[in-house]
């Protein structure tokens, strides 16, 4: 029987104990231990079920992540193979609308808008949200030449010099910083085009100019809707999915479906080295250690680098080169009659030039249903980010004002309004930066790691933070292994099937 040691109980960790899982129902001799730093698992997915102080039901809380992309089937396939996937959860769409803040009012994003491309006239055209010079400018991208590519190279840059470049800079400032920027909490002027969003380079060269890019694909989008409408009784499509009961959901199921009985929590690697008979030793918080055929490390990128230094100080400076911002979710709940503004919309986003604490806020009950009992309402307020590490510095009580203040400024929120009760969750570096050289980082790590026999990692770090890219990123690395001791899955041979 071989033996993987999988360090780091996050989603990308659990994909890979779910996948040595699999292989050993398979009949594959092969089996895993997973080590988990924190108390829990899921790593920086957390929910937290809060019930009413007056027992009208429960709060569903998420801390981090509150959902996935829809398109990325990896999330889609771990639930429909661990049980789960009656439990997704579509936006309620009917009350879909963001608002942006711009010059201290709030703006409509207007409708057709693709990431930060407008793909409707009306709507575009009589938003207050951009000038008119800004919006001729945006329009100018229909003119301007694609860039000349060099072959062989990867061509990259930032994503707020191609933003410039091709819709100017209100589009960058009004639109896509906060749209992109602030979902990847990255700052667009440091942030690689490549690492992030490599299909817009590609549209670039393939359309000339983004917006007509943008305006195929939603017609595209919208006659597979008209092709393919939902089915009495099925779920709606819609951009983002949770689950019901929030997404520690999948990752609960994940170790249950995976092993729990193999997960140690409360426990870190302090330390790894090939051990004399060939394999991996792991020296453990707790003065003890464990021997493995192989490793996975599917920590963060900072966490892995002093576990890798003495292996490999090449892949250990890559890893301390990927730079890390921290950020905190602040979810507070309200009894509906109290908040005093409409709640008919997922949230506000407030772009960096606006000089806001809040980075954006999310409306949960409204966007995701079930998330507040009847007659209550969940925000949940996001800081920190790069340009605002100073934030994270004051206390959670402090947190909890500086955001109650911003709610009242910008959503409008009763001064009145008590809340019922708040909850404040912190990432210290949580959030994997990936700027200008990520993807030269990234293929050192991963081909120097291809020399080292029974080593592989895993993680939001490399490539894609998104949930479904850390599953498939914990799957690669167990297929990383097996491919080594000649050991081929059979769902490897099948591909990626669509679930949506
Ligand atoms: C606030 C926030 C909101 C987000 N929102 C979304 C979203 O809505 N949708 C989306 O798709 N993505 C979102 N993301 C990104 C996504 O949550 C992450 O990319 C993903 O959860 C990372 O998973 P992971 O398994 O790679 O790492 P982690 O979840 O960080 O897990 C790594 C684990 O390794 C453990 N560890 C570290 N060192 C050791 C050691 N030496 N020994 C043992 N254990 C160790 C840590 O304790 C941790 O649990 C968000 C991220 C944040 C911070």
């Amino acid at each position: 029987m071989k033996r993987i040691i999988i360090i780091g109980g996050g989603i990308a960790g659990l994909g890979a104990a779910y996948k040595v899982t699999r292989a050993a129902s398979e009949g594959h001799e092969v089996e895993f231990t997973l080590i988990e730093r924190d108390h829990r698992l899921g790593g920086k997915i957390q929910t937290e079920i809060v019930p009413d102080p007056e027992e009208k039901g429960n709060f569903v809380v998420d801390g981090g992540p509150d959902c996935f992309l829809t398109e990325k089937p990896a999330c889609h396939r771990i639930a429909k193979l661990s049980g789960v996937f009656d439990a997704e959860l579509p936006t309620d769409d009917s009350r879909r609308k963001t608002w942006i803040l711009s010059k201290g009012k709030l703006h409509q994003m207007p409708d057709g808008v693709m990431m930060f491309a407008p793909t409707k006239f009306v709507p575009f055209a009589t938003t207050g949200l951009f000038s008119w010079p800004g919006k001729i400018r945006m329009g100018m991208d229909l003119l301007i030449p694609r860039k000349k590519i060099v072959p062989g190279e990867l061509n990259d840059e930032t994503l707020e010099n191609f933003v410039v470049r091709r819709m100017g800079r209100e589009c960058l400032d009004r639109l896509a910083e906060p749209l992109v920027g602030g979902v990847h909490a990255s700052d667009p002027a440091k942030m690689s085009l490549a690492a992030t969003f490599p299909r817009l380079l590609e549209m670039e060269q393939t359309y000339g100019s983004l917006l007509k890019a943008f305006i195929a694909i939603r017609r595209k989008v919208e006659e597979m809707r008209r092709k393919y409408p939902t089915k009495p009784g099925e779920k709606p499509r819609t951009f983002f999915t949770s689950f019901v009961g929030g997404m520690q959901h999948l990752t609960d199921r994940m170790a249950e479906v995976a092993g729990r009985e193999r997960m140690h929590t409360g426990l870190s690697v302090s330390s790894l080295k090939s051990a004399s008979r060939g394999g991996w030793r792991a020296a453990l918080s707790n003065g003890s250690s464990i021997d493995g055929d192989a490793v996975i490390i599917a920590t963060e990128s900072w966490a892995a680098e002093p576990l890798i230094r003495p292996l490999d100080p090449d892949i250990a400076d890559a890893l301390a080169n990927i730079p890390c911002s921290s950020s905190a979710t602040i979810s507070i709940a309200f009894n509906e009659k109290e908040v005093g503004f409409d709640l008919n919309a997922f949230g506000v986003l407030c772009p960096l030039i606006e000089d806001r604490a809040l980075m954006a806020a999310t409306y949960s009950s409204t966007k995701w249903p079930g998330r507040a009992p009847a007659g209550r309402v969940l925000l949940r307020g996001f800081v920190g980010g790069p340009h605002n590490q100073e934030i994270l510095k004051r206390s959670d009580e402090e947190l909890v004002q500086i955001v109650l203040g911003e709610f009242r400024d910008i959503l409008g929120l009763n001064p009145f309004a008590a809340p019922l009760f708040t909850r404040v969750f912190r990432w210290h570096l949580g959030m994997p930066q990936y700027t200008l050289g990520h993807l030269g980082r990234v293929e050192l790590i991963e081909n120097r790691s291809t020399n080292i026999p029974g080593l592989a990692l895993a993680g939001g770090s490399y490539r894609g933070v998104g949930l479904p890219n850390c599953i498939e990123s914990g799957e690669r690395a167990v297929s990383k292994i097996l491919g080594e001791w000649s050991i081929q899955l059979a769902e490897d041979k099948i591909e990626e099937k669509r679930y949506y």
